[in-house]
């Protein structure tokens, strides 16, 4: 372990680090940070736990894993060659495609000569006498550099249930964020699926027709609505190309940087047959839009709310054959997009197969994993595999794996514990020079266009920092307090954010992750992205800088 203080001269020049900064994690944010300090001249390192680039891509390979939002929105944008040389296959790509993307663009940038593979990080520690962090690999090396990106993605400790008996399977069993990199054969087999959100969904629509027998063991409904995916054909894909710079210009503009954003009409200002029409043709439209682009007020007029979730409910009845399976399918405790809407392809007609069973596990709780398969309440079920779609450790779980301890060696776990605090999602006080990609309290909504921002702001810093001689950057107590509040009061009146997901930290299978938060910055992106410029407009003055 690093000495937090080391002996240094009064007034002697501060030791170069191995690096002037460490990345954890090669995933998009990751890829991307270090192509920026690159071209700045920076010495880099990043630290990869697995065994290539590609972060979520790289690790969801489960069956039907693909994207949601459009391919073309949902790439790097900063590179006119990227873009003019990758084709999209498909509206919405699946994981293999998007794995090979980023294959590609580590190829393209040479990016991957300063990524050390299998190097998890256990630790990172602020010497404060070197104005350095010690990162600590599970193999027991350490390295120094002045400044910590961490890199590490809201979505990546994968949560496993905590039901008596989980290790003692005998069959096959897989989470789903570990999915081995060989085919799984399903073939004949009797599967199981616990879990029913966005990845649940495009697990069971994909494996329903290729295993023997599956039970999907359900706690929670999720209100889903139609991906519509289709290929992109020649002619399309020339107009999305020539198209780019708008779109991602309109990207910048929406409230959440999708190509969707909300009608400026409210709800009860249409008459409603037109209501009715607008939401037929939202639900008969491909991605993200009847989430993203319906009316300004669903979701946080309650009234307005109700409307479309009679609406999904209404489709779900229409497409479920067995009436009594469609109302278990039609959630209960939450409106429609409260929670983070899964797209779905013939999702629903699933449940008319004759080989696929719906148990809710909230009339029937899993009682236990059993060497041979699942018991609950009422039956005990025989698997040869068992599939766990449970979902993730959200926005502050990869975080907390870490060994993280700040000036005066305090943990960030111990700071979080009720909950993130942050400075615009980058920063931390008592955390010098550690900033944070895509950390709690910043924009998400569509992801990689969050991500470039991010990343340059913290270029923007860094090299600021290099160009005036800084070696200590650090958040203030009150810039912090202020943020925090600024975003916990942006999260008042929001549905979502009184609803158990994600989204709001919880997690039934963590230890104190069961109440709500205000993880997420719910404003728009374009104010977040204002208010960093006007930070780095102001010379950083609102950070401790030494
Ligand atoms: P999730 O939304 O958190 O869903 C986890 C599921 O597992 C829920 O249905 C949950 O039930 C269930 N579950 C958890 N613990 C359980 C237990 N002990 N017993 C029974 N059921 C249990 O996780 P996810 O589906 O992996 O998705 C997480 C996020 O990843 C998504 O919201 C999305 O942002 C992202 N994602 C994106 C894509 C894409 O871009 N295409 C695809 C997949 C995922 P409860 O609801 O009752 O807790």
């Amino acid at each position: 372990m690093a000495a937090t203080h080391e002996a240094r001269a009064p007034g002697a020049a501060v030791p170069a680090p191995d690096f002037d900064a460490i990345i954890i994690g090669a995933g998009m944010s990751g890829m991307y940070q270090l192509h920026r300090l690159r071209q700045q001249g920076l010495r880099v390192r990043v630290f990869e736990a697995g065994t290539g680039v590609g972060g979520t891509w790289y690790w969801n390979r489960y069956p039907g894993a693909r994207f949601d939002s459009e391919s073309y929105s949902y790439g790097y944008s900063f590179s006119q060659e990227l873009l003019e040389e990758w084709d999209w296959s498909e509206h919405f790509a699946g994981q293999p495609e998007t794995l090979r993307y980023l294959n590609h663009v580590a190829d393209k940038f040479d990016l991957r000569r300063d990524i050390q593979f299998r190097s998890l990080v256990t630790a990172a520690i602020w010497v404060e006498d070197t104005r350095s962090w010690t990162i600590t690999l599970q193999d027991g090396s350490q390295f120094r550099a002045r400044f910590l990106i961490t890199a590490i993605g809201p979505l990546s400790a994968p949560t496993l249930p905590r039901i008596e008996g989980v290790d003692s399977f005998k069959g096959q069993s897989f989470h789903t964020a570990r999915w081995p990199h060989e085919p799984v054969d399903f073939t004949g087999k009797r599967v199981a699926v616990i879990g029913t959100g966005a990845t649940g969904v495009q697990t069971i629509q994909t494996i329903a027709g290729s295993v023997g027998h599956l039970t999907v063991f359900q706690r929670t409904p999720n209100w889903c609505a139609p991906l519509h995916n289709g290929k992109i054909d020649a002619e399309t894909q020339s107009r999305i190309k020539a198209g780019y710079p708008e779109m991602f210009r309109r990207c910048q503009e929406t409230f959440a940087c999708f190509i969707h954003t909300p009608d400026p009409r409210g709800t009860f200002e249409v008459s409603d047959d037109e209501r009715e029409a607008f939401f037929e043709k939202l639900y008969a439209e491909r991605g993200f839009g009847i989430w993203q682009g319906n009316f300004r007020d669903i979701l946080i007029d309650r009234k307005a709310n109700a409307l479309i979730s009679d609406f999904v409910a209404r489709k779900i009845r229409q497409r479920v054959k067995d009436p009594q399976i469609a109302e278990k399918l039609i959630p209960g405790n939450h409106g429609f997009g409260t929670r983070r809407l899964p797209l779905e392809t013939f999702y629903y007609e699933v449940y008319n197969r004759d080989n696929v069973e719906l148990v809710d596990i909230t009339e029937t709780p899993i009682e236990r994993i059993t060497p041979e398969g699942i018991k609950t309440s009422d039956r005990e079920f025989e698997f040869d595999i068992i599939i766990y779609a449970t979902g993730f450790d959200a926005i502050t779980g990869s975080f907390d794996k870490i060994d993280l301890r700040g000036a005066n060696g305090a943990r960030l776990k111990d700071r979080w514990k009720s909950g993130p605090e942050t400075f615009l999602g980058v920063m931390v006080d008592g955390f010098p020079n550690m900033l944070m990609l895509m950390g709690p309290h910043t924009a998400l909504g569509n992801i990689p266009r969050s991500i470039e921002y991010n990343v340059d702001w913290v270029t923007g810093l860094l090299s600021y920092a290099r160009e005036t001689g800084l070696t200590r950057v650090e958040a203030t107590p009150s810039g912090v307090a202020s943020w925090t509040d600024h975003v916990k009061a942006l999260g008042v009146g929001m549905l979502s954010n009184e609803v158990n997901s994600w989204m709001t930290g919880i997690n039934s299978n963590v230890e104190g992750k069961q109440t709500r938060i205000v993880a997420r910055y719910s404003g728009s992106a374009p104010a977040y992205r204002a208010r960093c410029d006007e930070v780095t407009a102001q010379r950083y003055q609102e950070l401790a800088l030494a």
